[in-house]
């Protein structure tokens, strides 16, 4: 189901008012978590304001180390529902376990499968049983081939709005944390009919690399951005602050962008 020979014509993902996988770029904007109801508010309003259709957010974290911040939870999905009303973006946010889909995707528009789970079949399983569109990220170790046979077990459960997410995969390099592999975004499109993202912030885990490998994953033909852009990123509460462009980087990016090519 997954594949561009059953499915030759590009897959597009409509939620509200925004297509995503047509002509236009969807840009999803915000921080790697939800931290408080003042920080996703005041992101809410900057990702609006520089152009973006797509708030992003974690309120379940999946950190490598069990005693690190797991993400503020429930209280974080009604935060993040709420900004995002408030300011006419849709919502993204990851979901871990397949007790926690029905719940989300109460909350949020686009649920998302993080790296580590793109192999969590239960999980996939029961995103197949939901309409809620779904971003499905790249395990950090899948080949292709096991990238789109993840996506084909929501696809055939009956789900199918998936997207796949590039967001770099593990190499022998440790100047950046993940490599960005720009070739799955034309690869993947060529195997696929699904919509394309490319994630610069986890693929490279340097702020001063996302500008150029998002211009660079536009110009590869990624039908879409998911960017982490914080207030005070030094004081974030995951590890990601790194990586996160300040809000003023983010408006540029979006000016730049739309140079490039159309915006949703
Ligand atoms: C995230 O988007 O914050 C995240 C944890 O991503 P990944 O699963 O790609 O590491
Ligand atoms: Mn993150």
């Amino acid at each position: 189901l997954a594949s561009r020979d059953f499915h030759p014509a590009d897959s597009v993902i409509r939620i509200k008012d925004v297509e995503i996988g047509g002509q236009e770029i969807v840009i999803m904007g915000g921080p790697c978590a939800v931290e408080s109801n003042d920080q996703i508010d005041e992101i809410a309003r900057l990702v609006k304001a520089s152009g973006a259709q797509v708030l992003r957010g974690g309120a379940f974290k999946p950190r490598t180390g069990p005693y690190s911040f797991q993400g503020i939870g429930i209280e974080g999905l009604e935060m993040m529902a709420e900004a995002g009303k408030k300011h006419g973006l849709l919502t993204i946010t990851e979901v871990m376990t397949p007790e926690y889909v029905d719940v989300c995707a109460q909350y949020a528009d686009i649920l998302q499968v993080g790296t580590r789970n793109m192999q969590n079949f239960d999980l996939l399983r029961k995103l197949g049983t939901i309409q809620t569109p779904v971003l499905l990220k790249r395990g950090f170790s899948a080949t292709y081939d096991e990238f789109l046979n993840a996506a084909e077990y929501i696809l055939a459960g009956g789900n199918p709005n998936v997207m796949l997410c590039e967001r770099g995969i593990r190499t022998f390099e440790t100047y950046t944390r993940n490599t960005l592999d720009l070739a799955a975004i034309p690869a993947l499109q060529t195997l696929s009919h699904l919509p394309v993202i490319s994630d610069p912030s986890h693929g490279t885990g340097r702020r001063e690399l996302v500008e150029p490998m998002s211009k660079a994953s536009v110009a590869a033909g990624a039908n879409g951005l998911i960017v982490e852009m914080h207030t005070d990123p030094d004081n974030s509460m995951t590890g990601d602050g790194v990586q996160s462009l300040f809000p003023d980087q983010f408006a540029k990016l979006m000016l730049d962008l739309e140079k490039l090519a159309p915006l949703v």
